[in-house]
C-alpha cells in the first residue's frame, strides 16, 4: 500500500491496527510455543473442570480394584519380587475415563509404592494438567508392578506374568480412553512390535478402547524435542476426552 498518497492520520491509524494485529498474533503465537511446552508445560489458567460424578458403567467385571489387589496379594509370581520393596498397583479414579498406562516403577515408585512419584511422574503430572484434568481424576498404572533391578527393561516372562492385572484393572476401569506411554505399554497392550514413533500420533484400538500411544515421559526428560510431539497427542486426548 502506497501511504505517501493518504493523509497522515489514515495512515498512523492503519498502522496501529497492523501494530494490534501483530501484538494478537505474537501472543497467540507465544501461548501455542508454552503449550508445545518449550517452556516447560504449561501452567492450566483454567481451573479443571469437575464434572458431576457419573454412574459406573456396566462392568464386564464383577471385581472391584481392591479385589483384584487382593487377588494380586504378596505376589511371588516372578523374579522381581526378591529385588522389589514395594508393589506398586496403580493409582487413582476406579472409574477415570482416562487411564495412563506406563512401563514399570523405577526407585522412587518402588520406595512409595505408587506409580508416576517421581522425575517422570512429575512431568506426567504437568503433562495432565496441561489438559486440564488431575491425577485424581484419571486413573495411572503400569505394565508390571515390581521395579526391575537397576531399572532395566522389563523381560518377556516378566510383563506375562504381571499382564493378566492390568487387564483385570482395565477390565474393572472400563475406561473410555487409554494412554499407553512408551513402547513397553503401546507394545505390550498393542500385541506389536511397531516402533513408538510410528505408533504415536493416531488413536488405536484395544479391546473397544481408543488407545493412543506416546513418548514415555522419561524420555522426554532426555529428548525435550518430543514434547511437541506429545503435547499434539495430548490434544488429541483431550479432544476425544471431552467429546465421550
Ligand atoms: N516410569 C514408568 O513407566 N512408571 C512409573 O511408575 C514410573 C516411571
Amino acid at each position: 500500500m502506497n501511504f505517501k498518497s493518504q493523509p497522515r492520520a489514515l495512515n498512523q491509524n492503519h498502522l496501529l491496527l497492523q501494530l494490534k494485529d501483530l501484538v494478537t498474533g505474537l501472543r497467540h503465537h507465544l501461548e501455542e510455543e508454552r503449550a508445545m511446552g518449550l517452556e516447560g508445560w504449561p501452567k492450566s489458567s483454567v481451573p479443571p473442570r469437575k464434572k458431576a460424578p457419573s454412574p459406573p458403567p456396566a462392568s464386564p467385571s464383577s471385581l472391584t480394584l481392591e479385589e483384584v489387589r487382593e487377588e494380586l496379594g504378596d505376589c511371588r509370581r516372578c523374579k522381581l519380587h526378591s529385588t522389589r520393596t514395594n508393589i506398586v498397583f496403580g493409582t487413582g479414579n476406579p472409574r477415570a475415563r482416562l487411564v495412563f498406562v506406563g512401563e514399570g516403577p523405577g526407585r522412587d515408585e518402588d520406595l512409595q509404592g505408587k506409580p508416576f512419584v517421581g522425575l517422570a511422574g512429575q512431568l506426567l503430572t504437568k503433562i495432565i494438567q496441561a489438559i486440564q484434568l488431575t491425577r485424581e481424576e484419571v486413573y495411572i498404572a503400569n505394565i508390571i508392578k515390581c521395579r526391575p533391578p537397576g531399572n532395566r527393561n522389563p523381560e518377556p516372562d516378566e510383563i506375562r506374568t504381571c499382564e493378566p492385572f492390568l487387564i483385570k484393572q482395565l477390565e474393572v476401569i472400563r475406561p473410555k480412553l487409554i494412554c499407553a506411554l512408551g513402547t513397553f505399554a503401546a507394545q505390550t497392550l498393542l500385541k506389536t512390535e511397531e516402533k513408538i514413533s510410528l505408533l504415536r500420533g493416531r488413536f488405536h484400538q484395544y479391546q473397544g478402547i481408543s488407545l493412543m500411544p506416546t513418548y514415555h515421559p522419561a524420555f522426554l526428560l532426555r529428548n525435550p524435542n518430543s514434547k511437541r510431539d506429545v503435547w499434539e497427542d495430548m490434544k488429541k486426548i483431550k479432544k476425544e476426552y471431552d467429546r465421550l
